[in-house]
């Protein structure tokens, strides 16, 4: 008997081989068990190009209004995908325009195995890192200064009111100036979406910034982020999760002898580089998920990685392809379990659990694509794409 999908699922197709892939995960994976609705949006290139890339749009507003989305990994053209698909123009990210319509946050979050030990010790559970994806450097102004003269911050308040202006520094010489900003709105957005999916993952929430030093900007997201955190008290109790704020250094240092099973709420350049580093030491990037979460409660589930040209080119050639598929079926299974939450079906949560751990199985048993043969401690038998989605298919069939 399949389970039975309450409320849809907004779907989002992509490109190349992580398409392929998913529509294996969904043929062998999903189908026979479950019986599900999803709210079908094809992102593959050629589509948004004769839509004028309003199918883009289209899926983002979807996600809003059911929302919990998945979505497979799509093409940024650049000029030569451009050339490649005789495409009308170089149309934006399709995640930066989906972001920007849902106001969200990016969380990425590793899968982790036995027999793939993370680069550090005590990790044991995943560190999900958010990074707040708007402002600070990434829209700053920069001068590059060749003599002496005066550097000033100065804002013009629009009401006509008197403008502030600061000195930055009296140069003697040639130096560098920069000017960076944030919003209030966009830092509620960040505080807003972390504690939305802290609280969906019942981990502790950790914020770290340098208000010791930066007694006005970094001090003024601290404040903020409180602020939100005291607005959401109950909700967070409810859930057992707390927060926990500290200085970005003494974060760092903590998270290098901490087990994991945190979320990291990091500023913009913070999260940049935290977020490279968390994810070289758990091992792969086919072992990291990535999750959109809006202020407002929707999420959209995706893997980190992308399209895996290399392969496509190889698999259209016919030649046997060993991609990884570990993260797509976490995308959908995150996606499953947070549309079983919402609905209230435990079922369907169950389900989603058992394939992963059906995942984590195969993997941890030695069963594995060529990604994590280089990785892996212990006996490994390197597989195809198909064997391992094979091999998944038949853990899962033996826990239902
Ligand atoms: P990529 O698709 O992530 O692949 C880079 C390399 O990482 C692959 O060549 C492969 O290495 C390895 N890899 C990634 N995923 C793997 C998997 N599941 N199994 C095994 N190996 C895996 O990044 P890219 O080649 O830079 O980008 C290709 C396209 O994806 C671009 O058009 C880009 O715009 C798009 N992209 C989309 C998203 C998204 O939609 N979220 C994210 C990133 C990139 P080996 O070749 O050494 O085996
Ligand atoms: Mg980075």
């Amino acid at each position: 008997m399949a389970i039975k999908v309450k409320n849809p699922l907004v779907e989002i197709d992509g490109d190349e081989m992580a398409r392929i892939i998913w529509h294996m995960v969904k043929d062998d994976l999903l189908r026979p068990y479950l019986d599900m609705q999803t709210v079908y949006y094809d992102l593959h290139i050629k589509r948004r190009d004769e839509t004028d890339d309003q199918i883009t749009v289209d899926a983002a507003k979807a996600i809003a209004q059911y929302g919990v989305g998945v979505k497979c990994a799509t093409i940024t053209p650049n000029d030569a995908r451009v050339e490649e698909y005789g495409l009308k123009k170089c149309w934006p990210s399709p995640n930066g325009t989906i972001r920007g319509i849902l106001d969200g946050t990016v969380f990425r979050k590793p899968i982790v195995v036995k027999n793939i030990p993370p680069t550090v010790r005590t990790w044991k559970k995943p560190i999900i890192i958010g990074r707040h994806a708007y402002g600070d450097i990434y829209k700053n102004q920069e001068i590059q200064v060749k003599g002496p003269g005066k550097g000033e911050l100065v804002f013009t308040p629009a009401d006509g009111g008197n403008p502030i202006r600061l000195t930055i520094h009296d140069f003697k010489g040639p130096g560098v100036l920069q000017g960076i900003h944030n919003t209030e709105k966009s830092i509620r957005s960040l505080a807003r979406a972390c504690i939305q999916y802290a609280i969906s993952q019942r981990v502790p929430l950790w914020f770290g910034a340098k208000d010791t030093i930066s007694k006005t900007y970094h001090a003024y997201f601290r404040d903020v982020f409180q602020e939100e955190v005291d607005r959401h008290k109950a909700e967070l109790e409810a859930a057992g999760v707390q927060y926990f704020y500290t200085l970005i250094d003494d974060a760092v240092a903590r998270i290098m002898r901490h087990e994991g099973g945190v979320l990291w709420a990091c500023m913009n350049y913070d999260g940049d580089v935290m977020s490279d580093m968390v994810a070289s030491a758990f091992g792969s990037l086919a072992l990291m998920t990535s999750v959109l979460v809006s202020p407002d409660g929707p999420m959209e589930f995706e893997a980190a990685h992308g399209t895996v040209q290399k392969h496509y080119y190889a698999y259209l050639k016919g030649q046997p392809t060993s991609t990884n598929p570990t993260a797509i079926i976490f995308a959908w299974t995150g996606a499953l379990a947070r549309r079983g939450d919402l609905d209230g079906t435990p079922e369907v949560v169950d389900f989603a659990r058992k394939l992963e751990a059906a995942v984590i199985e195969t993997i941890e048993g030695g069963v594995m694509t060529q990604d994590l043969t280089r990785v892996a401690e212990g006996p490994t038998r390197q597989v195809s794409t198909e064997g391992f989605i094979g091999a998944v298919k038949e853990r899962l069939e033996s826990k239902l």
